[in-house]
């Protein structure tokens, strides 16, 4: 289990998200990722294997800027670590998670989403996740129903941080076993989560 980190400001929050990613870096992890939302709702995902300054360079060169987004190291419990592997997973539907635990069913749940017709491009338990919130989103749920929906039928561990192209202004977390903690700036204009405080710019000075 290793680092998450998410941001909503009225400004590019990826140089916060990187900054997070380097704070959580003491606790090791072999790949790191970050998926943003632009104003448009265009969604946008980078993901190296290593240390977060490739993460940054490949930033670097292909330029991610959006006002909301998530970011992860990962520490791999299933699958290698690769870039397929990395979170954040996508679905095709514009849904985005980064996850931290490890789903126990997750066999039974591939294989009951693959012959609804999903295909994956992961080894990862957590691709099963998105995967099935979209399943439920996709039938006309609101993201939150969908995210409730798909967790009653998922067992294990996992804090999750979710963006939904389609609701460009908010971020869905949850967690189940697996540290979360979200936290604000003081005047609320400024949401971060993270695995753990240390993840947090330093003009967040509240906690929930
Ligand atoms: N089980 C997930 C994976 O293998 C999450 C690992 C983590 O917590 O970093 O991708």
């Amino acid at each position: 289990m290793c680092g998450i980190v998410g941001a909503i400001a009225e400004r590019d929050i990826v140089p916060v998200l990187i900054e997070g990613l380097r704070r959580l870096e003491y606790r090791g992890y072999d790949s790191a990722g970050v998926a943003v939302l632009d104003g448009s709702g265009h969604l946008k995902r980078v993901r190296t294997v290593g240390k977060v300054q490739i993460l940054q360079d490949a930033i670097d060169a292909s330029p991610t800027h959006g006002s909301i987004g998530i970011a992860h190291t990962r520490w791999a419990t299933h699958g290698v670590p690769s870039e397929r592997n990395a979170h954040p997973h996508i679905s095709e539907d514009g849904l985005a998670i980064v996850h931290n635990g490890i789903i126990e069913n997750h066999d039974e749940l591939r294989a009951e989403l693959r012959a609804a017709g999903y295909e994956f491009t992961s080894e990862t338990d957590t691709e099963v996740i998105v995967n099935l919130i979209s399943y439920f989103y996709k039938d006309g749920m609101t993201p939150i129903d969908a995210i409730q929906t798909a967790l009653s039928h998922i067992e294990g561990t996992y804090a999750l941080a979710i963006l939904c192209a389609e609701t460009p202004d908010t971020m869905y977390c949850v967690r189940h076993g697996s540290p979360l903690l979200v936290g604000f700036s003081a005047d609320n204009r400024f949401m971060m989560v993270s695995s753990e405080c240390y993840g947090f710019d330093h003009k967040i000075t509240k906690y929930v």
